[in-house]
């Protein structure tokens, strides 16, 4: 089964309205904004904050009906630090679904003025019901605003350490003014930078076939396409300290070499999506070495909702650190090789009155070294020609 790539790109017009989005930072996109997450699911078991939205997927499936809309959420803890410790502890994954029919959507008919494109088809147009009432969501995050301030009742907060960041951050003066506006609102955007990451959509395209892509048959010599337009946001997948390794002193590690070169063709890869339900052989990350693979059934536990054994469905690559903001000289940012999510192959719904979120594992593969990571940016952007050479005379 092809993988899909995803790439991060900058927010159209249009993006505001999408209800099912599949986008890194921001506020979460709840697929039932009646039953957004409360913030008790997202607790980092390091710092005890709130985690942040790092990306979320819309994954539909055809089976079973109640996938019909599914969505996935990626949550990380912003603190770096945090995350010298398992992802099990600073990073959770979600999942949320709802069938064809149900009580959030219903199906818009859509009016002549839809039609502006000219390329209108038979795509159902989905629009939030109007009986669906949303929840009141955090004024700084996104989550379930189940605290209300209590000066002006107007602002909801997931948690306590989220109202004192909203108060520090400017409602101190509009609170008493009356002035203050609910919170989700434009007006309130991008006042918590620290807080949220920036938001970007995914936009999906299948993976070229080795060998079918007929522009770089000829040019195998020659094959850096990816190291000649490298924006200046690419340039820091993994910190790149001021020293030179030793080039022929560094172990190259085979898997790693065969992520790279599996990369290198399509290099701004956010995402690679891989799931197959119920076509006997689970999906095969691409492993960024082979230290550090999860084992299946002991790192990756079965469902606890219908006992079936998780399976790889999409992970997230180093790429994505370059659109987060983050500082890629600190010492203690956000890193990762890459973070795979697995899932229940089954898609099983919860008990009916339970959660509208079933928990999913996250695992993180780390760089096998220190000096391999540093080597893997340099090579990737094409400026260690020495790792280059020593790639090309590898048979991968
Ligand atoms: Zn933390
Ligand atoms: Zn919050
Ligand atoms: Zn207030
Ligand atoms: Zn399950």
């Amino acid at each position: 089964m092809p993988t899909t790539l995803g790439y991060a790109e900058p927010l159209d017009d249009d993006f505001g309205d999408e209800l099912f989005p599949s986008k890194i930072g921001g506020r979460p996109r709840w697929l039932d904004p009646t039953r957004p997450l409360a913030v008790d699911r997202v607790l980092c078991d390091e710092c005890a904050k709130p985690m942040v939205l790092l990306m979320q997927l819309y994954a539909p499936e055809d089976e079973p009906a109640d996938a019909f809309h599914r969505m996935l959420y990626v949550f990380i803890c912003r603190n770096g630090s945090c995350h010298r410790a398992p992802a099990s502890r600073c990073m959770r994954v979600l999942r949320s679904q709802l069938p064809e029919v149900n009580a959030v959507y219903e199906e818009k008919t859509p009016s002549d003025g839809d039609d502006r494109d000219g390329d209108c088809d038979s795509d159902v147009v989905w629009a939030l019901a109007e009986r669906a009432k949303p929840a009141p969501l955090c004024a700084v995050c996104g989550l379930l605003g189940n605290k209300a301030c209590s000066g002006c009742h107007k602002r909801h907060y997931c948690s306590r350490n989220h109202q004192v960041a909203d108060w520090d951050a400017g409602h101190r003066a509009q609170c008493s003014d009356g002035t203050a506006a609910p919170g989700s609102g434009a007006a309130h955007k991008n006042r918590q930078p620290n807080i949220l990451y920036p938001e970007h959509i995914i936009a999906s395209e299948e993976e070229p076939q080795d060998g079918s892509s007929d522009d770089d048959d000829d040019d195998d010599d020659n094959d850096d396409d990816s190291g000649n337009d490298v924006r200046p946001e690419d340039m820091a997948v993994v910190p790149v300290g001021g020293e030179r390794v030793e080039d022929s002193e560094v172990e190259v590690d085979p898997a790693f070499l065969a992520f790279q070169h599996r990369i290198r063709k399509n290099p701004d890869q956010v995402i690679r999506y891989a799931r197959s339900p119920g076509t006997g052989e689970p999906a095969e990350p691409l492993f960024v070495g082979d230290a550090g693979r999860p084992e299946s059934g002991i790192d990756i536990p079965d469902c606890e909702q219908c006992g079936a054994a998780r399976q790889f469905e999409f992970q997230i690559m180093p790429q994505m650190i370059n659109y987060l903001g983050v500082d890629s000289a600190d010492p203690v940012s956000v890193d990762w090789g890459t973070l795979l999510v697995y899932s229940c192959p089954r898609s099983c719904a919860a008990a009916p009155g339970g959660a509208a979120h079933t928990a999913e594992v996250v695992w993180r593969q780390a760089f096998s070294s220190h000096g391999i990571g540093q080597k893997y940016v340099r090579a990737f952007h094409g400026d260690d020609t020495a790792f280059t050479r020593q790639f090309e005379s590898l048979d991968v």
